[in-house]
């Protein structure tokens, strides 16, 4: 997981916008849902902001997709190259190649050689998405669940 500066200010600045916005409202709220509105007002304005800010900011996800040679999880990837938003990986234990598009669907320009996922919404939290090519264009497909590839 990558956790920086900047992640940590988007999360701040969007939880004390929420806390003002949340004390605005609060007044026509009941009295027991009052404490609530400000954290609740932040984690909305995060959830309604990270996905524009990070894809305008071409920041990359704060978690790691599985390898998806592997299935394993890791605590980075190499970089091998691409320009935004294809980026290619490579996984450190197993040595395969992926993959990863931060747009959230592949482009006319992706060859299908190494396996392909696509970042979805919130982005930030990454949510990854195996793509399979068809006869008709690209195909969605969720990665497993951890704990259900069967080899651990
Ligand atoms: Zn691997």
């Amino acid at each position: 997981m990558r956790f920086g500066l900047i992640d940590l200010l988007i999360a701040i600045g969007c939880l004390s916008i929420g806390m003002v916005l949340g004390q605005v409202v609060a007044p026509d709220l009941p009295a027991s849902l009052r404490p609530l509105a400000g954290p609740f007002a932040g984690v909305c304005l995060y959830l309604l902001l990270v996905y524009p800010v990070y894809r305008g900011l071409r920041l990359f996800p704060m978690i790691l997709p599985r390898c998806p040679c592997c299935a394993k999880f890791q605590p980075g990837f190499h970089i091998l190259g691409g320009q935004y938003p294809r980026i290619t990986f490579r996984c450190p234990t197993c040595q395969g190649e992926f993959v990863i598009w931060h747009s959230g669907k592949p482009g006319d320009q992706e060859t299908w050689e190494r396996p392909v996922l696509a970042l979805k919404w919130p982005y930030a939290l990454g949510r990854y998405c195996r793509i399979q090519k068809t006869k008709h264009g690209a195909a969605l497909e969720s990665l497993p669940k951890p704990g259900s590839d069967g080899g651990r």
